[in-house]
């Protein structure tokens, strides 16, 4: 169970091309089926504590129940808070050991997004832990918060180099055409300004927003500077899909290990499928040999 902090995984995963999965952990079956996936293809990878599931198993018991489970595995890990709008709330993760927080700012003045997050970062990197920053709105719903997604504002890239150079922040989540949840029609992800800004910053950058975005889109974004895809809404998908099958089959199906259980397998086959869209299959070995850690 290496732990690795967020800034040197993807440091890694953008000067060698691939791009790290950063996926939603909902219960104990979603923690263990995101693992057994990455170990399989020897992924490094992150897992992501939302505000949803803060607000209802906790942000403490979430975070011993994947060291727990991390026990019997092999593979790198960052556990990473997704979307934190509240400083004491990162403070308190950082004080619990993840080796990642975002602090979302997004929804405040530049001048109160950028001081905030400044605070974060210091704290979060003197003590070995990376952090990201958002600038711009990406679009949809998570965790009760609506942009409307026609509001939803590109991110320029004058505001993005503005926003690196007050805040030093370690890694970047930008609004380049992607919405948190499920699309009305395929997205069209803004290449060049990724481009524009991923030169500028000169940083990994955060896809948020990463399901159902076309696999070559994703792949693309890869190779222009994107090492973090954030994938929520299509684990849940599998998860809540596989539980289905069980009661469609057998209704009265009451032993839930059995109807848990195949939701864990599906979520395991979606990371998998994942890892090897963003090429970190087999990535692990090199990360964790990587004399800088
Ligand atoms: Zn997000």
């Amino acid at each position: 169970m290496p732990f690795i902090n967020g800034k040197v995984m993807l440091k890694h995963a953008r000067e060698n091309g691939y791009g790290v999965g950063a996926f939603s952990a909902h219960n104990a079956e979603t923690i263990l089926g995101i693992l057994e996936a990455s170990e399989e293809e020897q992924a490094p990878i992150m897992i992501q504590i939302g505000q949803k599931v803060i607000q209802t198993l906790g942000m403490e018991s979430m975070k011993t129940l994947i060291d727990i489970f991390s026990k019997d595995f092999t593979i790198p890990i960052a556990i990473h808070l997704d979307h934190s709008r509240d400083f004491t709330q990162t403070m308190k993760a950082i004080q619990m050991g993840f080796q990642s927080v975002m602090f979302d700012g997004s929804g405040y003045s530049f001048e109160e997004n950028t001081k905030t997050t400044s605070a974060v970062v210091e704290i979060a990197n003197s003590l070995g832990i990376g952090s990201e920053g958002e600038i711009g709105k990406i679009g949809g719903t998570e965790d009760d918060i609506t942009v409307d997604e026609k509001d939803a504002l590109i991110t320029s890239t004058e505001e993005a180099v503005a926003f690196v150079e007050a805040t030093n922040v370690d890694y970047l989540a930008v609004s380049i055409g992607t919405a948190h949840g499920i699309y009305k029609q395929t997205p069209d992800l803004r290449f060049e300004r990724l481009n524009e800004i991923s030169n500028a910053v000169k940083r990994p950058i955060v896809l948020h927003g990463g399901s159902d975005v076309p696999d070559d889109q994703v792949k693309r974004a890869i190779t222009l500077g994107v090492a973090k895809i954030n994938v929520d809404t299509e684990l849940r998908q599998a998860f809540t899909r596989g539980v289905q099958e069980v009661f469609h089959e057998n209704p009265d199906e009451f032993v839930l290990a059995n109807s848990l259980g195949n939701g864990r397998i599906r979520v395991k086959e979606k990371v998998q499928e994942k890892i090897r869209v963003f090429g970190s299959n087999g990535k692990a070995k090199d990360l964790l040999s990587n004399k800088r850690l």
